[in-house]
């Protein structure tokens, strides 16, 4: 009778690192934060490799990455999804999206949006849809653009709680293919988490300020929302946020891996037992897939573990 009532789908969530570097803690945390939750919940854990922007693709670090997940006794479903496989189908929804009229090219330079929008956005200048009646700049070279409204955009996260966000003030409308034809980040994730079926998403805090935006593309392409769970940040010895500069005892090894999982458990609060320290890989996993309770999660960003190397 009320058999919506146990037709749950099953949990669909997955790790999508960029192949721009070795595994640091960060990642790690991302890593076993999103596999705990989807595992908790019987349900899929995929991997995707974000090689959207080929400039940016470290060559052999997709591999090495894979491997060191696979050394850690992560066991991810299905086949491996490459972004850098994928250009076509982005290429369809955002003609999609177009011929609904939700985009529009862009022919501004950077530096036409930075004189025109000096307060900066969440993710740089804030476009003040200059072009959006048609391209007024110069430039032949065109980058598309995605039409946001004038409105208040709720979000909820399941760690962080509600953010609001005015696109139109606080982002502008937002680059969906750049100059160079390459496919942006929001839309290519939107498009991956749509096509596998995800929808819980748990990834790290950095990504926070994107989710309206993201949002926003799942209302365009009328699709479910995914859960959102944001994960603390991972700081570096300086308390400023872990990224290019992270220092060496950050970067998880297979040798210091299962040191690296034991301080990622208690990174996420999960507070594991002192006698797990030095468990095998695929023991601290099974622990954290027992005990994981996302409601102990914190939302302040820590520093990183020194790990030995
Ligand atoms: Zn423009």
């Amino acid at each position: 009778m009320s058999s919506h009532l146990q037709d749950r789908s099953p949990t669909v969530g997955r790790f999508a690192p960029s192949p721009t570097g070795p595994l640091h803690f960060g990642s790690l945390v991302a890593a076993l934060g999103s596999y705990l939750s989807a595992k908790k919940n019987r349900g899929r854990w995929l991997v995707r490799i974000e090689d959207l922007d080929p400039p940016r693709v470290v060559p052999g670090a997709a591999a090495a990455l894979l491997r060191l997940l696979e050394a850690l006794a992560f066991e991810w479903d299905g086949e491996v999804i490459y972004q850098s496989r994928r250009f076509e189908r982005y290429r369809q929804v955002l003609q999609q999206l177009s011929e609904q009229g939700l985009t529009f090219p862009c022919s501004c330079s950077r530096r036409e949006i930075i004189a025109s929008a000096p307060q900066p956005g969440e993710d740089g200048p804030i476009y003040p849809g200059t072009c959006r009646r048609g391209p007024v700049g110069q430039r032949r070279e065109r980058a598309i653009r995605l039409r946001v409204p004038d409105e208040e955009l709720l979000c909820q996260d399941q760690i962080f709680g509600p953010l609001r966000q005015n696109l139109r003030r606080d982002v502008g409308d937002f680059v969906l293919r750049r100059t160079d034809g390459l496919y942006a980040y929001q839309l290519a994730v939107v498009i991956d988490d749509i096509d596998s079926g995800v929808n819980q998403v748990v990834r790290g805090a950095d990504l926070f300020s994107s989710t309206p935006r993201q949002v926003f593309l799942y209302r365009c392409l009328q699709q479910p929302l995914p859960d959102y769970f944001h994960l603390p940040l991972v700081l570096g010895v300086d308390a400023k946020k872990l990224s290019k500069r992270y220092g060496p005892s950050a970067l998880i090894t297979v040798q210091n891996g299962r040191q690296a999982l034991w301080w990622a458990l208690e990174f996420l609060g999960q507070q594991p037992p002192q006698e797990l320290a030095g468990a095998a890989a695929a023991e601290l996993l099974s622990w954290g897939i027992e005990h994981f309770s996302p409601d102990l999660v914190q939302t302040a960003g820590q520093p990183a573990p020194v790990l030995s190397n």
